[in-house]
């Protein structure tokens, strides 16, 4: 007996082909979407994984590089999702492949708790200088976002000696116990999952869209108020927050929101933590989406875009509030693994080196000026919003303003038959939102757009 399932004519992968930027950079179908290849590889997967285990579109990966993924069927795709704000300096980018092929030779594993390694120290020090605020941080090294999430909690209720969080209205910090307890949307995110931890507590959000033109200053205001009146700031450890939402909606909060809450928070001693696992590393057109409002969190959570697409996330910050937990309270048996430090000191040197926040602003006016034409054509493109390769639109019925989610469905949906991939999100499901890896061409961003609304004007 083989451990591997015997490859019928049908899933036996085609030559290899290398990804990176050498992949040709245009979208090429060769199959209907999706080719049989992969609907093989799909019926397989229904057989092994777990039902939970959602997959976007039927397709199957072989290759991917610059802005396009190409299909075990020989399809090109066109990346407008960098595996959700990962792969920002492309897919197997070659300086990524280099660190991470010379490391792996070397070695792969210690556990940094029990013997150390420069490249941890590495990432550490590289974030220290590049977050916001030029004060003493440290930093601590994990796995994934949520993991990040989790642990930014916990340091500062260590910290504070307080046990009270507030997260906001549309949030999405993760799917583990403590931060679905975060995360605002009950499906498909927490539904049947619970019991969720106690001491969260929720805040109302600056949602321009939506709140009726409510000022940053207004909003924050509300959001204050219910936190004194509610919970009380001598009991609240931390606020967390995303500074433009991801899973949310991409939802922008309206100027001077972000700054009035840091503004509380530090006269509060309340921990202010930004969330900037999907925003953060050159996608919004700065290093980190704190710097376009000029607020400094006490900690920040990075993952996602750290390491080209390895595992690996972060928590850094004011060094008082870092330091502050006893030796052995941090850590875990993966956290900083060497591959994945490899990766992310060559791809943070990727983000600087390739000026790519510059490149992430060029393609955010590649992207507003299709999707503003296409909006003046279409009233059912309510809103264009986002910062740099981070944009999205809202998809609403035009006569109530009401949210139209199976629109969206159906425009991406019509999409990746196309062969673009692209996302939806919001809290009521009727955002599609633009993340392209920030190495993908102007040409591949039109071809993209073009297909985006013959699909909405066939929808
Ligand atoms: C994706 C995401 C997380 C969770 O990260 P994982 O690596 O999936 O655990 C947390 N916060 C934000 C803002 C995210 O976008």
């Amino acid at each position: 007996m083989t451990l591997t399932e015997p490859s019928t004519s049908a899933t036996s992968t085609p030559p290899p082909q290398l990804g990176g930027p050498t992949l040709p950079q245009r979208r090429e179908l060769v199959t209907a979407i999706p080719g049989p290849r992969s609907i093989a590889l799909q019926q397989r997967k229904s057989a092994a994984v777990a039902n939970g285990v959602g997959v976007a579109l039927p397709v199957f990966v072989q290759a991917a590089g610059g802005g396009i993924v190409l299909d075990v069927d020989g399809n090109s795709l066109i990346d407008f999702g960098s595996g959700i704000a990962v792969t920002g300096v492309g897919n197997s980018a070659p300086a990524v492949v280099d660190a991470v092929t010379r490391q792996v030779a070397q070695f792969t594993h210690t556990c940094f708790s029990i013997t150390g390694y420069e490249g941890y120290v590495e990432v550490a020090e590289s974030l220290n200088r590049l977050t916001p605020g030029d004060h003493e941080k440290r930093t601590a090294l994990f796995n994934s976002g949520a993991e990040a999430v989790e642990n930014a909690i916990k340091i500062a209720r260590h910290f504070t000696r307080r046990q009270a969080v507030v997260a906001f209205d549309h949030a999405y910090h993760g799917r583990t116990n403590l931060t679905m307890g975060l995360t605002a949307k009950s499906m498909p995110y927490k539904s049947g999952f619970g019991p969720f931890a106690p001491e969260i507590y929720r805040a109302p959000l600056s949602y321009p869209f939506r709140d009726g033109g409510l000022s940053g200053a207004e909003a924050a205001a509300r959001a204050i108020t219910q936190i004194e009146k509610q919970i009380g700031a001598a009991n609240l450890a931390a606020l967390i927050i995303e500074p433009i939402q991801g899973e949310g909606g991409f939802i922008v909060p309206a100027d001077g929101f972000l700054p009035a809450l840091a503004d509380w928070a530090r006269a509060n001693d309340v921990v202010f933590i930004a969330d900037e696992v999907q925003t953060g590393f050159a996608r919004t057109g700065a290093m980190f989406a704190s710097e376009h409002e000029g607020i400094v969190p006490d900690l920040v959570v990075t993952a996602k875009g750290i390491a080209g697409g390895l595992p690996l996330s972060a928590v850094t910050g004011r060094a008082d509030i870092m330091d502050s937990s006893h030796v052995g309270g941090l850590g875990g048996t993966y956290g900083g693994n060497p591959l994945a430090c490899a990766a992310a000191l060559a791809t943070i040197q990727s983000y600087l080196d390739d000026d790519l926040a510059g490149r992430a602003r060029e393609i955010e006016t590649v992207l507003r000026g299709g999707l503003n034409a296409i909006r003046a054509a279409d009233d059912r493109v309510g809103d264009v919003r986002g910062r740099g390769a981070m944009i999205a639109i809202e998809l609403v019925d035009p006569s109530t303003g009401e949210p139209d989610a199976a629109l969206t469905a159906a425009v991406a949906h019509a999409a990746h038959a196309e062969g673009v991939i692209l996302l939806t999100c919001g809290t009521y499901g009727n955002v599609i939102r633009f993340l392209p890896p920030l190495t993908i061409s102007d040409d591949l961003l039109r071809d993209g757009l073009a297909v985006v609304r013959k699909a909405l004007a066939a929808s």
